[in-house]
């Protein structure tokens, strides 16, 4: 009870906080704002232990989705529950809590497996910030066992958006044990998409990617090949890699025309093709598609679904997704971080509130 009267003390007392604000095309600010509060019953408020930036944050910042208004960014979040609402049940200050990107009530129709189009669902945004408010946190919210130590924060950070999408293309596409896998995408979440990949058990996982550091990278998450080419030519390398079958299952992080028809024609007939890449000006002719045969499923990722399991493989120390993580910056120093994802200095960026 005395926490719960200091928490609620030290949120009411906070006037203000300072998080990175989107104004227009790489004109990203760390500026002053609102501190958020509780405004629903079910709401929650977390004190930030890491965020980061996401490839998904880089379309507004190069100005490819025009944002209307100065909007606050982030949606990749872990941290300590400082505050909940009168009708939160299974949460209370002081514990460590992962969220996914979407808020979900977990409890509708959507929710059984497809929590991130629950009817209720709120894509998050603010969370490159010190302080977030979270909706739904009953349903969105999962604490670990104890406080983590503090080199686990990164790998359990990469849970709540980039590891549970990588991990979703991977189940989308339908991988198995014994399968072939390809992995289309080189940012952060195919590189987790090759872990995911190799944890369900793949037996061969081809990597597409041309960048050395990121090539080094998929091979310790479990890459078996290594695939240059891009485009019909990186098609033309699969076919040669699979005896001229195809991939059973192939992996779409990227999001573009390339991309997606680079992955649906590396897959065999019969094949999965799990697609995550949020779709810029993807657009599929449905007559060629009707002859490929080939299984599409993708969207957002549903990472409320997975977040309990991939938890506890962070927890026991199976796996280390953290390792995606290649540059550090005090939370101050955002608008650095956009730059080095932007020009590709970075993989992806963990900022410290
Ligand atoms: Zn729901």
């Amino acid at each position: 009870m005395n926490t719960q009267r200091t928490m609620n003390r030290q949120t009411m007392g906070r006037q203000t906080i300072r998080g990175a604000v989107l104004y227009g095309p790489r004109d990203i600010r760390f500026e002053e704002r609102e501190a958020p509060r509780i405004v629903e019953p079910t709401d929650a408020i977390l004190r930030l232990s890491a965020t980061c930036i996401c490839g998904s944050d880089l379309w507004p910042y190069r100005g490819i989705s025009p944002v209307a208004e100065p909007t606050p960014m982030g949606h990749e979040y872990c941290g300590i529950v400082e505050e909940v609402g009168k009708a939160v049940k299974s949460l209370r200050p002081g514990q460590f809590v992962i969220g996914s990107f979407a808020t979900s009530d977990n409890t509708c129709a959507h929710c059984d497996g497809y929590q991130s189009s629950c009817v209720h669902r709120e894509f998050m945004s603010g969370a490159q910030a010190p302080v977030l408010r979270v909706p739904l946190a009953d349903g969105t919210l999962v604490a670990t066992p104890e406080l983590p130590p503090a080199d686990m924060i990164p790998s359990l950070l990469t849970v709540s958006d980039v590891l549970g999408t990588g991990w979703f293309a991977a189940v989308a596409a339908d991988v198995q044990p014994g399968k072939t896998v390809v992995v289309v995408g080189d940012g952060a979440v195919g590189l987790l998409g090759v872990l995911a990949a190799k944890q369900l058990g793949a037996e061969r996982v081809i990597a597409m990617s041309r960048h050395p550091a990121r090539q080094q990278l998929v091979r310790e998450f479990g890459a078996t090949d290594i695939v240059t080419e891009r485009g019909d030519a990186g098609v033309a390398r699969i076919k040669e890699l699979t005896k001229g079958v195809g991939a059973d299952a192939v992996l779409e992080c990227v999001g573009t025309q390339e991309s997606m028809l680079q992955a649906i024609h590396s897959t065999r007939p019969g094949g999965s093709v799990g697609y995550v890449g949020v779709p810029h000006g993807v657009e599929l002719n449905g007559e060629e598609l009707f002859y490929t045969h080939v299984h599409l499923h993708g969207g957002p990722a549903p990472v409320r679904r997975f977040l309990p399991d991939l938890i506890d493989l962070v927890w026991s120390g199976k796996i280390n997704p953290g390792k995606v993580f290649d540059l550090t910056l005090p939370l101050d120093q955002v608008t650095e971080g956009y730059r080095a994802m932007d020009e590709r200095r970075a993989i992806k960026v963990l900022l410290r509130p």
